[in-house]
Formats: structure tokens, sequence, C-alpha cells
């Protein structure tokens, strides 16, 4: 609450000094064509003032000096302001006014200048350091340098005062950040000046580049979490799990077991898992022939599509991993890949949760295909350590599909993917 109130705040006074600047302008003329270059030419005697006033409201000049009793008002002064508002990406709002305030007591106006930028989402005031990364800030003085000699050439003797302050005043815009220089920042004689410092290049100096679409979001390390022979009382726990850590995993099911969990199934598709086969009874494909196997891949994909509502990833996991020549032959012929792993707890046989925690946090990498059961009680309960660890520790929680279509490109039938470290075979 309290920061939305900074920003409507923000946006009341922005609004009361654009009306103050126009009320202070009568007729409009006077002081709207102010040349912010070169602000020097235009600093206002006190004579003109009163010669302004008189035209404006219409008496002789005469006329006020013919009656010096009344004394001369004291000067209110003069406010020139100009403003610029951009909403952008229909979230960042940047406000920026600026200008000069004059007065007959002060031999020079006085620069002016209030910047805000607002993340409407959050209702957050952002600074410089929300926007530019503090790491590569030699890389955005260097581009507003740049920018300031190409608009200013003039500007070159200060230029080796530039620091971080000079950046203060500025706007997320459509193409680039604005910066305004005030000459309370830029100690020079020039005014304001105004560039623009281009997003692409800034690069990835400009933070906010991923949600404004102009950037892919950087990787981070990926780990694909994969749960066999389910599903089961015990997916759920899991999926609680993921939903709390905002992760995704990889369900292998057998097909047997489908219809007995329909609602799990559907519930971990809509929170991004995906589900593949992992044959319909759990028989050693290598100990059956060809019909028998195209069977147990297409059956169980069947049996999941009728549940989901969608065909999974034409990917399956074979029995126990283990794999003969016939059994890649006719995963290629239905357009399959195998799903092997690169980290094995042996969860089925370690029934204890810290066991299999330190385990995989010992061997996980980016990249990893981890192996794991959701038929065992100790699996989900060591899930409750494992998944916000693997949080913590900047890994993304990914399906296999994303994991490997993130290192591979596109996932190719009949091969089999252990995991990004290892090559598929
Ligand atoms: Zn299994």
């Amino acid at each position: 609450m309290v920061r939305n109130r900074k920003f409507w705040l923000a946006m009341f006074v922005l609004v009361i000094l654009v009306v103050v600047a126009s009320c202070e302008s009568p007729g409009g003329t006077s002081h709207a064509g102010i040349d912010l270059m070169s602000p020097s030419s235009h600093v206002e005697t006190p004579q003109e003032y009163e010669t302004n006033d008189y035209e404006t409201s219409g008496y002789e000049a005469g006329e006020y000096y013919a009656e010096p009793e009344i004394g001369l008002p004291p000067d209110p002064g003069k406010l020139d302001l100009q403003s610029d508002v951009v909403f952008v990406a229909g979230r960042y709002a940047g406000f920026l006014t600026w200008g000069y305030f004059h007065h007959s007591s002060v031999e020079r106006p006085v620069a002016f200048i209030e910047s805000s930028v607002f993340d409407t989402n959050t209702g957050d005031a952002l600074d410089i350091y929300d926007i530019i990364d503090y790491e590569m800030l030699d890389k955005v003085l260097s581009l507003l340098e740049m920018a300031i000699l190409a608009h200013v050439p003039e500007a070159t003797p200060y230029l080796n005062m530039i620091e971080a302050s000079w950046l203060t005043h500025l706007v997320i815009d459509y193409n680039g950040l604005r910066v305004l220089l005030a000459p309370d920042i830029a100690p020079w004689d020039l005014g304001f000046v105004y560039v623009e410092l281009p997003y692409e290049d800034l690069d990835e100096a400009f933070l906010l580049g991923v949600e404004l679409g102009l950037r892919e979001p950087p990787h981070r390390p990926m780990v694909a979490l994969t749960f066999d022979d389910g599903p089961t009382i015990y997916t759920d726990m899991i999926l609680d799990l993921l939903e709390a850590a905002g992760g995704r995993a990889t369900f292998c099911v057998l097909g047997y077991r489908i219809q007995r969990h329909p609602d799990t199934l559907i519930r971990a598709v809509e929170l991004g898992s995906e589900i593949i086969g992992h044959s319909w009874d759990h028989s050693d494909f290598t100990r059956l022939n060809a019909n028998a196997i195209s069977s147990q891949i297409t059956r169980t994909s069947d049996a999941i599509e009728a549940v989901i509502g969608f065909a999974p990833p034409l990917m399956h996991r074979a029995p126990f991993g283990l794999a003969n020549d016939r059994v890649f032959d006719v995963s290629q012929d239905l357009g399959y890949s195998l799903l092997h792993w690169s980290v094995d707890p042996q969860d089925w046989r370690n029934r204890c949760p810290d066991w299999i925690y330190y385990y995989i946090m010992k061997r996980v990498v980016d990249g990893s295909i981890i192996l794991l059961h959701d038929i065992h009680t100790t699996t989900a309960e060591a899930m409750i350590q494992v998944i916000p660890r693997l949080i913590e520790e900047g890994f993304q929680l990914v399906t296999a599909s994303e994991l490997i279509e993130y290192h591979y490109g596109e996932i190719e039938p009949g091969l089999r993917y252990q995991g990004f470290r290892n090559a598929p075979w």
C-alpha cells in the first residue's frame, strides 16, 4: 500500500507541476519555446518581466508606474517546465520533469529536475541499480559518454568527470534508456542534455531486458527430476512440493496404474510437469519381441492421452533402463526416444530420506537427470529437502524434455538420453 501511495503521489506532484508551469505562462507563448541547450540566452531580466506582464494583461506600461504607492508586487518568479511520461510494456512508468526557475533575485535561472521510474506490477519505485547492472557500470558510462559527445560535442572537456551520478535521472523508453543530465549533475554550462542509450548497446547491462522481452532469460542450471513406476498416493505429495517451489518434473508411469490416479496426472500436467510411459506392466523389454515392445509403448501412451487429453511426448523410459538393439529399433520405428538418467540414488533400495538427499546434492550438476521412484514414502520425504535445496542452489527444475531440447535441440527418435553431460546413444 505504502509503495502504491508513493506512485500516485509522484503522479499527483507531476500533474501539479505541469499545471503550475502552464499557469505561469499566460498566453502560453512567452515561455513555451525555451531552448534547453542554451538556457543563458533566455535568462529574463526583471525589466522584461514587467513589460511582458503589462502586455499580456492589457495595461499601458505608464499606468503601472503612475501609481507607485501601490508598490511593486514581489516577483513571484517564473517556472518553465517540460515533462516526459513514458509507460513501457504495460508495466514500467517513467516520469521526468525538468526546467528552470527564473527569478529577479538570482542572476541565472535555477535548474529544476525530478525523475522517477515505477514498476506498476509491484508498485516499487526503481532506482538506478534496479535498472542497470552495477558490475557493468563502466560500459554504461562509456555509452553515455558517446551519446553525449554525439549530441553535444562541446561537452568534451567535462567528460573526464563522468560518474554514476550522471545516470540519476532516467526513464525506460521504448528503444533505450533516456538519460537527462541536469546542470546540477553534469557541471557544465550547456543546460539540460537529454540522450538515449539504446537497449541493443546496453545489452546485459540493462537488467530489465528480459522482462521487456528484449533478451532471452539467462540460462540457469537445469535439473530434471524423474519419477518412475507411479502414479501412486505419493505422487501428490511430490506435486505439492513442486508446486510450492515453482518446479516441474517428469513422471514415467506404468500403463496399468494410470486409471487408478487420473486426477493426479491431470494435476501434474496442469503444474507444467510431463507424463511419459514406462511400459504397461514393467516387463523387461530386452526379453520381449518387437510387437510386444511396440505394444507396451503405444498402449501406455494411449492410456496417458486418454486421461490428460493430449498425446504425451514421444519419449519412453524402458523398465530397469534396459535396452538392446531391438528396443532401439522399435523405438525409432515408432518415433520414440528413450529416457535414461545420470544420477541414481537407488531410492528403491536406500529407504532413507537423508541418504537420498545427500546422494543427490553431492552429484547433481547442470543437466542432470535424476532417477527416482514415486512409489516409496521415503522418496517423497527426501523431496521435502531435495526440491527446495535445488532451487536454493540456483537450479531450475524442468521436465526431461525441456532439458534435452535446451541442450540438444530436437529430441531424436531411437536415441537414449541420459543427461546433458553425457552424449545420447
Ligand atoms: Zn521402473
